[in-house]
């Protein structure tokens, strides 16, 4: 059998912001995919697609040559795997392609109870939010037994309009650290930025218009400071999301001997906005915590 017939069976184990157009793109692409989520009811509109909703994370992994989870952090991805059963229903010779932000520490637990379970694993998190997910335009970064780089690659040309690979576990999950410290801390700055024009009596598109064009201007600024601008934070990248990033940011740079400065504050303001009731929508809804 070639890999278009052997390789084709995965199962997706969280189907919130990010892993409900992973899975469409997965279907799309021609996999056989069984999803799964906490509360059914987020996943019951895949079914419409043609993706079968499974009642258990152990029913969307039997014999799967695939495990992909984007969950919401380690705990969660470690019950699901461990607890829901899905570990131990996979085929024995399947990949589990770890996608969820956990950080540095929880993915070696998650690898280590991998490796005593004897499946293949790989620390693939993303980067890119709700739209490239849905545009099957992520970033995948994946570390792992380069081996099983040939048999992961149409999983992720199906989500991913690029893979950056690398050799060991763990090192994926730095490197999406290492992008999200800088992610969170430019929204942090487009919120403030905003409110200081405002706050300044200045209309705030002044700030994105001068901006454009320049060395300092990029996309994700017109986004973000669009959306601040109308109050529209309809999550793409969830405050409560981002605030779980920012405590391993945090605890990688103390692991590093690294003052993050920077994140710290940040910290601080999504916790804020979480305190606020904001933690659902997008985390430039930190806009609402920069109010003295
Ligand atoms: P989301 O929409 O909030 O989805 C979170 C998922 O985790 C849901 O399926 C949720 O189930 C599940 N979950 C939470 N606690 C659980 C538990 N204890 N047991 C089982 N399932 C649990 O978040 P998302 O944005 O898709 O994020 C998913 C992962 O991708 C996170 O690690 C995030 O950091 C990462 N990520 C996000 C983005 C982004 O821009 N959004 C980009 C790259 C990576 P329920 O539906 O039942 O709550």
């Amino acid at each position: 059998m070639t890999h278009e017939t052997s390789q084709r069976t995965i199962a997706v184990l969280g189907t919130g912001i990010m892993g409900a157009p992973i899975a469409r793109n997965l279907h799309k692409a021609g996999f056989t995919v069984r999803a799964w989520n906490r509360s059914r009811d987020k996943a019951a509109a895949l079914e419409s697609d043609g993706i079968t909703v499974a009642d258990t994370p152990e029913d969307a992994a039997k014999g799967a040559d695939f495990v992909l989870t984007m969950l919401i952090d380690g705990e969660a991805v470690e019950q699901t795997m461990v607890d829901g059963g899905a570990l131990t229903a996979m085929s024995d010779e399947g990949i589990w392609l770890q996608c969820s932000t956990v950080g540095i520490d929880a993915i070696d637990h998650l690898a280590s109870l991998a490796e005593k379970a004897n499946r293949a694993f790989v620390d693939a998190p993303v980067t890119g939010t709700k739209k490239p997910a849905e545009d099957g335009k992520l970033t995948v970064l994946a570390a792992g037994n380069r081996e099983l780089e040939p048999r992961c690659q149409p999983v992720f040309e199906a989500i991913g309009a690029r893979t950056i690979w690398l050799d060991e576990v763990g090192q994926a999950s730095r490197l999406k650290l290492v992008v999200n410290s800088w992610v969170l801390a430019v929204t942090a700055g487009i919120a403030e930025a905003i409110a200081l024009a405002e706050g300044l009596g200045l209309d705030p598109q002044l700030f994105l218009d001068t901006v454009k064009g320049s060395a300092t201007d990029n996309p994700f600024l017109h986004v973000k400071g669009q959306m601040t601008i109308s109050r529209d934070f309809a999550p793409a990248f969830p405050t409560d999301g981002a605030y779980k990033d920012s405590g391993l940011i945090l605890a990688a740079a103390q692991t590093a001997g690294i003052k993050h400065d920077v994140m710290t504050a940040v910290q601080a303001k999504l916790a804020r906005t979480v305190q606020q009731g904001h933690g659902d929508k997008d985390m430039a809804a930190m806009y609402n915590a920069t109010a003295r």
